[in-house]
């Protein structure tokens, strides 16, 4: 029996539609979408933001870490992650990725790539026992989950692995795609972790065996450009900047997806929309960290897609991410509307960034469209930004104005996983989850 969910207003690719009705099958599938409905299931429905990039035990590092110690930087941010990193148990896992993922949802996210470091035991043994406290943790939460186990071999470029490091290092390529075969029940995609964290040589024949285990299809993921250091000792050791001497490494196309890309430049960002790569951007996560500014303006000019990502998730929210992205521009043009169009900007950065996010995670999803996943927002109709405004300017007053409190209802997979800002059993989770950062975070 397909599942019929009517709202006054339904953002799709061919624009905005007044009253529709989205018919949807037992497997979660958009079949059709037909007109009238009247609105039953609420107001203004858009598509869910794919969340391209997350590490979601770093929940736990949420205003840890604030203090101001002299020359504070990524690098000294690093350490702190380090030290909760060596601590977490994969039970600590499950409770800290199942907030993480129930705030997604709460805040427009209704899918996430969950770019898995974190693999060994404290021990240091081995096993998929913390990827499986993920995949438990989104299972539990009710979100979308595309897995990418990353491939991390040394600690910088041509330099041996640090004792704090050992929890995400696999010894070969065999033994990680032995985790990924291990791991095929959910969908995966593939992540060398960094031009740092993986040699060049070893680059090439890490995609190839990884194809040959879970096919080659699948999206790839990598950090890139993040921070000036990393450049400077990229061009250093090779004599080439990031994403320069990854197009030399490897097939660089529409497969891959670059995060951050923040110091990318003119000629990089050419590469990139040449190849139909997608860069993966994680504002509050950039901004926090004192990355630097990626040129979004003129890379979207030029025709490039770009993903979103909560990426530290020191605070979930897609409105927020994309209202960041936009007013970043704004702050280096000392111009307004950066990334908007001439019918304003809210419904296309929305749905550039869910666009682009259905490619970073591989899923027929990020559109309202019949045979694409009915993940969807529901925005709040009596919400304060949007007081006084009409259909055509409501998203706009989203992006400037709301955030995550102003979303009435989230679906996934055509059910109904947060109602008026909250979903059954948080309570209880929210509780396990303070007790769990509490401990993990005493000195
Ligand atoms: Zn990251």
């Amino acid at each position: 029996m397909p599942t019929r969910l009517s709202f006054n207003y339904l953002l799709t690719p061919d624009g905005l539609r007044a009253d529709q009705t989205l018919v949807v099958d037992s497997d979660g599938i958009i079949e059709a979408i037909e007109s009238g409905g009247k609105g039953a299931h609420g107001f203004f429905a858009v598509p869910g933001m794919p969340n391209a990039h997350s590490h979601a035990f770093q929940r736990a590092l949420s205003g840890f870490g604030e203090r101001a110690r002299g020359q504070d930087s990524f690098w000294s941010w690093r350490e702190a992650m380090y030290r909760l990193a060596a601590r977490i148990t994969p039970e600590d896992l499950l409770v800290i990725a199942r907030q993480a993922f129930r705030e997604m949802l709460r805040a427009g996210f209704t899918s996430v790539a969950e770019f898995h470091y974190l693999h060994h035991l404290s021990d240091g043994r081995s096993g998929p026992q913390m990827a499986q406290a993920v995949i438990e943790a989104a299972r539990a939460a009710g979100i979308h989950l595309v897995l990418l186990p990353v491939f991390y071999q040394q600690g910088g470029f041509n330099t041996p692995p640090a004792e704090c490091q050992r929890r995400f290092v696999h010894a070969s390529i065999e033994d990680y795609c032995r985790l990924l075969q291990e791991l095929r029940g959910v969908p995966l995609g593939i992540a060398p972790h960094s031009l740092r964290a993986v040699a060049l040589q070893t680059l090439a024949q890490l995609l190839v065996q990884a194809d040959a285990a879970i096919g080659s299809r699948r999206p790839i993921h990598i950090h890139i450009s993040e921070q000036r250091r990393e450049v400077e000792e990229c061009q250093a050791a090779f004599g080439r900047t990031p994403i320069d001497l990854l197009a030399h490494t490897v097939q660089l196309d529409a497969r891959w997806n670059l995060v951050h890309a923040t110091h990318a430049s003119a000629a990089e960002r050419a590469l990139i929309v040449q190849r139909g790569a997608t860069v993966v951007l994680c504002p509050l996560t950039e901004a926090g960290l004192g990355d630097g500014l990626f040129a979004a303006e003129e890379y979207a000019c030029a025709g490039g897609r770009f993903a979103i990502g909560s990426d530290s998730n020191c605070r979930i929210d897609a409105v927020e991410e994309l209202r960041l992205l936009e007013y970043g521009q704004r702050l280096r043009r000392e111009q307004r509307a950066r990334l908007a169009n001439a019918d304003g900007l809210g419904a296309v950065l929305w749905q550039q960034a869910c666009r682009a996010g259905a490619r970073a995670l591989g899923e027929p999803l990020g559109e309202l469209a019949p045979g694409k996943r009915a993940d969807l927002v529901v925005l709040d109709e009596q919400a304060a930004p949007w007081l006084g405004h009409g259909p055509d300017t409501l998203l706009d007053a989203l992006i400037v104005g709301g955030s995550r409190a102003d979303l009435a209802a989230v679906y996934v997979g055509g059910r109904r996983a947060v109602d008026h800002g909250a979903s059954a059993g948080e309570d209880a989770d929210a509780r396990e989850f303070a007790a769990t950062v509490a401990r993990l975070n005493q000195p």
